[in-house]
């Protein structure tokens, strides 16, 4: 084990894996499963960046250590940002991206082209045990989509359409999506700053 030791505040093995991936063997990334924290978080925030930084000082203050953790969403500009934030929780959990996707569709039938513009956000907030905070932000700009379309990828990957791609981010391989997405820049940038601070 690496003496360096941070915490994913995330319950998703999957990206705390791809973090592992991109930081190498400079720390090592524990999971809440890993330290066995159960803490109550209230993602009362009004913004990716505040959510982020809400998650990560709960989970530091919990345990000492040094914290990363993460929000993302989808925003679409005709529906003034909407789901935003409350992406996860659009129609509620439960309800399946087939349905919220088409609801999304739905709302902005027959606006044209020009007036879709959409994205994805991930913002990445890292708390250090002294108080400190520093956050990383990724995006993807894209339009969002006439009809759902690909297999790949989860939540609204299927109506995020990249122009420049000529496909929606539900039809790019996995690499391919990483490669370019929201979460991979915000990862990247985050790496960055895990890097020097390692150095310092
Ligand atoms: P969280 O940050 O993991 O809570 O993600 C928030 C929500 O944003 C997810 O549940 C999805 O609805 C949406 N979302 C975030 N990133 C992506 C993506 O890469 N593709 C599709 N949906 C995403």
């Amino acid at each position: 084990m690496s003496e360096k030791c941070l915490v994913f505040a995330t319950g998703n093995q999957g990206k705390v894996d791809e973090f592992k991936q991109m930081l190498g063997d400079d720390y090592t990334i524990l999971s809440m499963k890993d330290l066995d924290v159960d803490v109550d978080i209230v993602e009362d925030g009004k913004t990716f960046e505040e959510n982020a930084i809400i998650k990560a000082k709960t989970v530091m203050e919990a345990t000492g250590k040094m914290v990363l953790a993460d929000d993302s969403g989808f925003e679409v500009d005709y529906l003034n940002g909407e789901p935003g934030i409350y992406s996860a929780r659009f129609m509620g959990e439960d309800t399946s991206y087939d349905i919220k996707n088409a609801e999304l569709l739905r709302r902005c039938e027959g606006v044209p082209d020009e007036k879709r513009d959409a994205r994805f956000v991930c913002v990445i907030a890292c708390a250090f045990p002294d108080g400190r905070v520093e956050t990383a932000k990724g995006v993807i700009e894209g339009k969002l989509a006439h009809e759902p379309k690909g297999e790949n990828g989860f939540g609204y990957d299927p109506i995020f359409y990249l122009p420049e791609r000529g496909c929606t981010t539900g039809e790019l391989e996995p690499e391919e999506k990483n490669a370019i997405s929201h979460r991979g820049i915000a990862i990247r940038r985050m790496v960055e700053i895990l890097k020097k601070e390692g150095k310092a």
